[in-house]
């Protein structure tokens, strides 16, 4: 395995600056890190960057982004012992989702960090982030560890990527994998923890590249407007139908008992729309027919998201229909865990 790594800095925080004229946070030129971090220069492992343009705020990531990372470590892998990504937090629990399916059979460990204060801030986490995920990269290589998985590694934690949600903006402990333990801890020394790593492919490399795919992401709250929501669904013409809904549902899977509701998502699913229920709750899982609210739901074919972020179900969803699956059999793959990212109970 090659020794070096590769690190690609996207946007976000970690590289920003305020901007002269507005004051706002504005990513900058990132070519000059290891003047900001000369810790980086002391490795075994000899690092290489690129910086993608126009650097961004991960607010404005879209499947072009994800398209692009995949084409990235596709064509360096072959050069590189582990892929690093900067990436801004507020989006990284989807990039890395999508990247997760994207990345189709055997290949290096990629892992995404940032942080919560830019890299030139007194008390700034971007330091102490990086530095731990080349050290975890450093150490994968050198110890010979495999790892075929997108994880994130955030505040001492190397994380399953499909398994993170941003948990807070305030604190650097940004992310949380609540249904999924970490793949390793960075204390006085790193441990890994291979019993929970996925299993290695045998096929090499192939990446699905990700299509616009409209997937409409409907938060359940009270009272909601569910007169607008079936209107939204009757305006369209099918053509300009969404392929998916994802509900984000209360709790252990309940949505609202009203007749008007159920009325909605099996209108859905009459216009051969999947319709996924996930939960709001950071940790637990779907459990249909435990309570009313998510008994009907399950009856009318609303599928099980088990215990899926909502990050990874979307970029799931928008991958089983890139890769042309008919609206059935997304619904059967949307049950399997592909890349680990779902338990089924
Ligand atoms: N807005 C920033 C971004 O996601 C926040 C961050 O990087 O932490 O790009």
């Amino acid at each position: 395995m090659p020794s070096n790594i590769l690190i690609v800095y996207t946007g976000g925080t970690i590289g920003m600056v305020h901007d002269k004229d507005t004051g706002s946070l504005v990513p900058f030129d990132f070519g000059k890190i290891e003047d900001r971090i000369p810790e980086l220069k002391s490795f075994s492992c000899a690092i290489d960057f690129i910086s993608y343009h126009p650097l961004i705020d991960s607010s404005d990531v879209t499947t072009t982004l994800w398209n692009q990372l995949a084409q990235t470590i596709y064509d360096n892998q072959i050069n590189y012992g582990a892929i690093i990504i900067l990436h801004g937090t507020d989006t990284m629990a989807y990039t890395a989702s999508a990247l997760s399916f994207m990345l189709e059979g055997k290949h290096v460990p990629v892992l995404l960090t940032g942080s919560q204060l830019p890299i030139g801030a007194v008390r700034t986490d971007a330091r102490n982030n990086l530095i731990t995920t080349v050290e975890i990269a450093c150490q994968l290589i050198q110890k010979n560890i495999a790892l075929n998985e997108v994880c994130i590694c955030f505040d001492d934690l190397l994380l399953r990527g499909n398994r993170c949600e941003k948990f807070t903006s305030s604190r650097f402990y940004a992310f949380r994998s609540e249904n999924f333990p970490a793949l390793a801890d960075a204390g006085t020394e790193i441990e890994f923890h291979p019993e929970l790593f996925l299993a290695i492919p045998t096929q090499s490399l192939r990446i699905q590249p990700l299509l616009h795919i409209p997937v409409w992401l409907i938060k359940i709250h009270p009272s909601m407007n569910l007169e607008f929501m079936m209107a939204c669904l009757n305006a369209q013409n099918n053509a300009s139908l969404p392929k998916a809904i994802l509900l984000e549902t209360f709790g252990a899977g309940n949505a609202p008992t009203d007749k008007r509701f159920e009325e909605f998502v099996s209108d859905a699913i009459a216009k051969n729309m999947v319709v996924v229920n996930v939960s709001q709750c950071i940790g637990g899982a779907v459990e249909p027919g435990k309570y009313a609210g998510s008994y009907r739901l399950h009856q009318l074919g609303v599928i099980n998201g088990h215990d899926l972020t909502t990050e990874a179900a979307l970029a799931k969803l928008m991958y089983l229909f890139s890769k042309g699956l008919e609206s059935k059999q997304v619904a059967l793959q949307m049950e399997i865990s592909l890349r680990g990212e779902m338990d089924l109970r």
